[in-house]
């Protein structure tokens, strides 16, 4: 067993991984571990976490509540208690902003397909949680559904909650969440990023079951991410909105996307000056595009 003063410094190290990365900025980031059934080790509000100090750490009860340190918590706290609550078999949880995680949901594109294998072993898949405020009640309530299926979640504009048996867990997780994001960005960028096929996904389903992994939930087969499965209605942001991939792209703002104008309207009021030929064939490409995209929920 792990001393309160090792996780101290446990959690430092991960600060200066993580900002290492460039996954956190300034005072960005909070992250904690459970000591015990009753208390909570937790990083400061206000200071950087790729510099942080031993004695920078907070200790909280099961509620929130501060039971010593000289610093307070992370306006962000409520979100850790929640994936404990939901998560029994966690010892850690780590926040971050990793950039290309980051951007795949503001440019409303998920990263639920099923891309690599390892994903598949590991993670299962990467949902995106709903758009929530930082720091209030909303943010808890977006990772509440989705946490007790994943380790690793996506928070919509914001950043990445990922949980582990202990801090290097989390932190791995987080690293291997923003590298699926990495790759997945070149691959875009190359064109024709395929996902895996239903048969490919099953077989490495049976593989791990085989070599006696944790079982994962498989994010395409529930939400049709891949386009590649009969699925329903997606399960996995409680509450959530569904969001097509052109309401995605003509709006900003989600939850106004009700009444989303036609991509026509759209390019005949942003390219105004364009010919109907030129517009008509950007519209074609636009379309096309849109197909190949993963919209953030199914
Ligand atoms: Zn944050």
């Amino acid at each position: 067993m792990k001393t309160e003063y090792q996780h101290r410094l446990d959690m430092m190290e991960v600060g200066r991984r993580v900002h290492g990365r460039g996954w956190i900025s300034s005072t960005d980031g909070n992250f904690s571990v459970k000591l015990d059934a009753n208390r909570i080790l937790t990083t400061p509000t206000g200071v950087h976490k790729g510099y942080l100090s031993v004695d920078d750490f907070i200790v909280v009860d099961m509620e929130g509540k501060k039971i010593s340190g000289t610093r307070n918590p992370s306006t962000e706290l409520a979100m850790h208690l929640t994936c404990y609550r939901q998560r029994p078999d966690i010892g850690a949880v780590v926040h971050a902003h990793p950039t290309i995680c980051v951007a795949f949901s503001v440019s409303g594109i998920a990263l639920a397909q099923c891309l690599l294998p390892e994903v598949v072993f590991t993670l299962g898949g990467i949902p995106t949680a709903n758009y929530a405020p930082p720091s209030t009640e909303e943010v808890p309530r977006s990772i509440e559904g989705p946490i007790k299926d994943y380790d690793a979640v996506i928070l919509e504009r914001h950043g990445s909650v990922t949980v582990g048996k202990d801090i290097f867990a989390a932190y791995n997780t987080l690293e291997r969440m923003e590298h699926v994001a990495e790759i997945t960005f070149h691959s875009r960028m190359l064109g024709n990023a395929k996902p895996l096929s239903n048969a490919q996904v099953n077989e490495l389903v049976k593989i791990s079951k085989n070599l006696g992994l944790p079982e994962r939930k498989i994010t395409c087969n529930d939400c049709n991410a891949c386009g590649k499965h009969s699925g329903g209605a997606c399960s996995l942001v409680a509450g959530g909105t569904s969001m097509s991939v052109e309401n995605a792209l003509v709006s900003t703002d989600s939850r106004a996307a009700a009444s989303t104008p036609s991509v026509e309207k759209v390019a005949a009021s942003v390219l105004p000056n364009v010919s109907p030929e030129l517009l008509a064939l950007i519209i074609r490409e636009v379309k096309a595009e849109l197909a190949a995209m993963t919209p953030l929920r199914g």
